[in-house]
């Protein structure tokens, strides 16, 4: 692990080791990872890449952890869609899905849990712990009943039914609050300070948990031929995937691996009734505004975002935009890209596909880009959100007569009998 010269510091960029720290005791800024890129040049090629599992431990030379035995359920290198017959509902050109509905645990929190646990290990813990707003909680515990880890995981009390289950069948603790995300997420911070002994993934170990978000951008541009695509649409909740995925696409050109033609567009994702992110984007400000959330975009619904200022930066400084969408216009983007695409994706996809539709017909995204959207999460954990929007189209006795019946209804069955 040559590779890691230490954490630094965002703000005042003062150097640490490689430890269980995520804060700057001068400045209280957050920490980073950071690489010796300078001796990595060359010696990371895109042969050696693909001689790697196809896995996100491909990247594992880019990742602040060993290879040797990653903590790993099969995640990454999903699939990258050319998605044509949503582009052409929206008038877009060349689009594309990157399709995280198909990680182990159904989400791309499965990408910084790996990391996160791996790196734990590597630090001594037996306990793993977070503050989740639903997949991370999934993946979490499936993670660690992987190789045997204790694990406590924090969720706010009204989550999805099906997130619940899917979390305590790996047999962890699971502690629903009665409080928000942010209330857990406060709760989390006083635990990690109290409980040295465990390694939260998006506390103490939260510089190492954010880089697994890089294999988003490592990804696409190893699945575009090593070509960054023109502009892409990120979902955000703390902010912490949309500035990883900037810093994986600029990795990439600092390395040699892709060639830097100009900077990727980043744009961002949220639901209306938890937008702090969007607001201060319209509104031109230099800080972001914490909210109370009301969405049914769960897995988003941070209101005080730790990264969401890094996040505004990312966007203005890429070029990118960031649009709200409200409960509605998100059951409609579940719904679109199911219909044109046959992927099905949690709320979350449905905040990222309208608000493509939003930027598209704003002009701001292109016809004439190359775009991805981050499709970050699998509809079978949110079905509620559906209920009553589809369902069966008739309900019919077991006879031709009935068929017959149904068809003489419907001009349009009818035609398609003939
Ligand atoms: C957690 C999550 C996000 C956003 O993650 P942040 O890094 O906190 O912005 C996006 N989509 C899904 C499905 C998630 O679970
Ligand atoms: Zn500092």
């Amino acid at each position: 692990m040559g590779h890691v010269l230490g954490l630094r510091c965002r703000e005042c960029a003062h150097m640490y080791a490689a430890e269980a720290i995520h804060v700057c005791e001068f400045c209280f800024g957050p920490l980073e990872v950071a690489y010796d890129h300078k001796a990595q040049h060359g010696t990371i090629t895109r042969e050696t890449i693909a001689a790697g599992p196809l896995s996100m431990w491909r990247y594992a030379d880019l990742l602040p952890v060993s290879a040797e035995s990653p903590v790993d359920l099969g995640t990454g290198f999903t699939p990258l869609v050319r998605a044509d017959r949503l582009a052409a509902e929206i008038g877009l050109g060349e689009l594309w899905v990157k399709d995280d509905t198909r990680n182990p645990t159904g989400s791309f929190k499965d990408r910084v849990v790996g990391v996160a646990l791996t790196k734990a290990r590597e630090l001594g813990f037996s306990i793993a712990a977070c503050a989740s707003t639903g997949n991370l909680a999934n993946s979490v515990a499936a993670h660690a009943a992987r190789v045997g880890m204790e694990s406590f995981v924090f969720v706010p009390h009204d989550l999805e039914e099906v997130k619940l289950i899917t979390t305590a069948v790996f047999g962890g603790h699971l502690v629903a609050v009665d409080g928000s995300y942010d209330d857990v997420n406060r709760l989390c911070a006083e635990l990690a300070s109290e409980f040295a002994s465990w390694a939260f993934v998006n506390v103490n170990i939260r510089p190492y948990y954010a880089e697994g978000s890089k294999t988003l951008a490592f990804e696409v541009a190893e699945q575009l031929g090593w070509r960054l695509p023109d502009h892409v649409v990120v979902p955000i909740a703390s902010g912490s995937q949309l500035t990883k995925i900037d810093k994986g696409f600029r990795e990439l050109t600092e390395l040699g691996l892709v060639e830097f033609e100009r900077e990727v567009r980043i744009s961002g994702a949220q639901a209306e009734g938890c937008s702090p992110v969007a607001t201060a984007f319209a509104e031109g400000a230099d800080h972001v505004r914490p909210v109370k959330p009301a969405t049914i975009a769960k897995s988003l619904a941070i209101g005080n975002p730790a990264d969401g200022w890094y996040a505004l930066e990312v966007v203005r400084r890429s070029g990118g935009a960031i649009a709200a969408v409200t409960d509605a216009e998100i059951i409609d983007g579940i719904r679109l890209l199911a219909r044109t695409e046959g992927i099905f994706a949690e709320t979350a996809g449905g905040v990222t596909v309208a608000t493509l539709v939003k930027l598209a017909s704003a002009g701001i995204v292109r016809a004439d880009e190359s775009v991805v959207i981050y499709i970050t999460g699998n509809g079978l954990k949110t079905v509620e959100a559906l209920a009553g929007h589809v369902g069966p189209s008739a309900t019919i006795p077991p006879t031709l007569q009935a068929v017959a019946d149904l068809l003489g209804r419907d001009g349009n069955l009818r035609a398609a009998k003939r």
